[in-house]
């Protein structure tokens, strides 16, 4: 049967990878969703573009600079702009029935969170957010009687196949991962890595922070963490198997040995149209999964020595209060040092590392708290990364 009414959306980070896929999405079913806002950082061609196409009411830059150019941009278009990091929240408060995350780093929590505080349905793939607030977000998400629909292709498929009816019927979460570029990489090899090189990912296409932490690996340490705070799962609960092909992505394992799993073509609009769609279907246009075509699928343990991410997230999550928000913003830091050219690929976990013996852990009380906590890691990671960039 029809629906009666459109799904109204907001897409935050509508400029970025997450944010183009969903809009594709939403364009080629407008009688499914109408879009309510749009927001984007500094792309103000792109975000005029996207607002130009998809007719929303409201438009908010992140960078307050870009504001003039935007508004002339949209000059008679009848569309609301506006700019700043209010501005960005302001969207995820106006009314919609469903907020995509899809912001990079820790800049996505405070809309995120204005979006569960008004009991909204979030679409979440801004994981960041999850690592330095999980407590915090789960916890308005439950007062606020918000929904927070898991984005991340893993996370997506776990939520597709866990069955949380009976919790005790469940051993093991198991989150699968690529590798990335240099899953057969030597050590040494790793060292002179380029930016290039790292945001080149074998089988998905990304914006550059989330590739270079595929590349790392801190992804699968940052979707450790989420998938704890997503699924109440601890840590010892959760394993990481490396699977190069990215067709499996993920899966659960059952106490009586059956292990369920979701698999697709590695194209991030089928997790993206299950969150749209959700609790219906929608069809989305991806390659269909042709796995005599691929012949093999195949599997391998993650080596801690060269990716040493995946033990530092699974410390932080163990040790948590602060840990995790320490880990991810040193990583924010580390991660633009690298993409500059500062610093050399393996510095990236060493700046993570030193930050959090660094930071003296402590417990977050509150947003305020939190803020302090991801600015004080910031500051000392950057001067983490002057001594390592000295150094060379
Ligand atoms: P991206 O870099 O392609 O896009 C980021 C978007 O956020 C852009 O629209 C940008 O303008 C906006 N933005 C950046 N900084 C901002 C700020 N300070 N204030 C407001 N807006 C800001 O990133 P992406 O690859 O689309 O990833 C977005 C999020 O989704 C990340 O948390 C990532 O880990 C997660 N994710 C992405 C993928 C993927 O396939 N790309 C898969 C799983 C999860
Ligand atoms: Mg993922």
């Amino acid at each position: 049967e029809p629906q009666a009414e459109p799904r109204r959306i907001a897409v935050l980070g509508a400029t970025g990878s997450i944010g183009c896929s969903t809009l594709d999405l939403i364009e080629r079913n407008p009688a499914l969703f109408q879009v309510e806002a749009l927001t984007a950082n500094r792309s103000v061609a792109a975000l005029a573009e996207q607002a130009r196409r998809v007719r929303p009411r409201f438009v908010a830059l992140g960078d307050a600079a870009g504001y003039r150019e935007l508004k002339a941009a949209l000059e008679g278009s009848g569309i609301e702009v506006a700019a700043g990091p209010e501005a960005v929240v302001e969207a995820a408060e106006r009314p919609s029935d469903f907020v995509m995350s899809g912001i990079v780093g820790a800049a996505g929590l405070p809309p995120t969170l204005a979006a569960v505080r008004r009991g909204a349905t979030v679409g979440l793939a801004n994981k960041e957010t999850l690592v330095c607030a999980g407590e915090l977000m789960t916890a308005e998400v439950s007062r606020c009687g918000a929904t927070m629909l898991p984005v991340d292709s893993e996370h997506n498929a776990i939520f597709q196949v866990l069955d949380t009816s009976e919790p005790a019927s469940v051993d093991k979460l198991i989150l699968t991962a690529s590798g990335g570029p240099f899953r057969t990489w030597r050590l040494d090899e790793m060292r002179a890595v380029t930016p290039a090189q790292a945001v080149a990912h074998p089988n998905w296409s990304m914006g550059a922070k989330i590739s270079v932490d595929s590349a790392t690996m801190m992804n699968k340490g940052l979707e450790l963490i989420e998938a704890h705070h997503l699924f109440g799962f601890d840590e010892s609960r959760i394993d990481i198997l490396v699977h190069p092909q990215s067709v499996i992505h993920s899966l659960v394992a059952y106490v009586d040995g059956s292990v369920l799993a979701q698999l697709g073509c590695p194209d991030m609009r089928t997790p993206i149209a299950y969150a749209l769609a959700w609790p219906k279907r929608m069809s989305a246009p991806v390659e269909k999964l042709d796995l005599a075509k691929i012949v093999m699928l195949s599997f391998e343990a993650p080596d801690p020595v060269r990716f040493p991410a995946l033990r530092l997230a699974r410390a932080a999550l163990r040790q948590g209060g602060s840990a995790p928000a320490v880990l991810n913003a040193a990583n924010e830091i580390a991660v633009a040092a690298f993409l500059a050219g500062r610093i050399g690929f393996l510095d990236i976990a060493e700046t993570v590392e030193r930050a959090l013996e660094r930071c003296a852990p402590s417990a977050i009380e509150g947003l305020q708290a939190l803020f302090a906590i991801d600015r004080e890691a910031r500051a000392c990671a950057e001067e983490i990364v002057a001594d390592l960039a000295g150094r060379a």
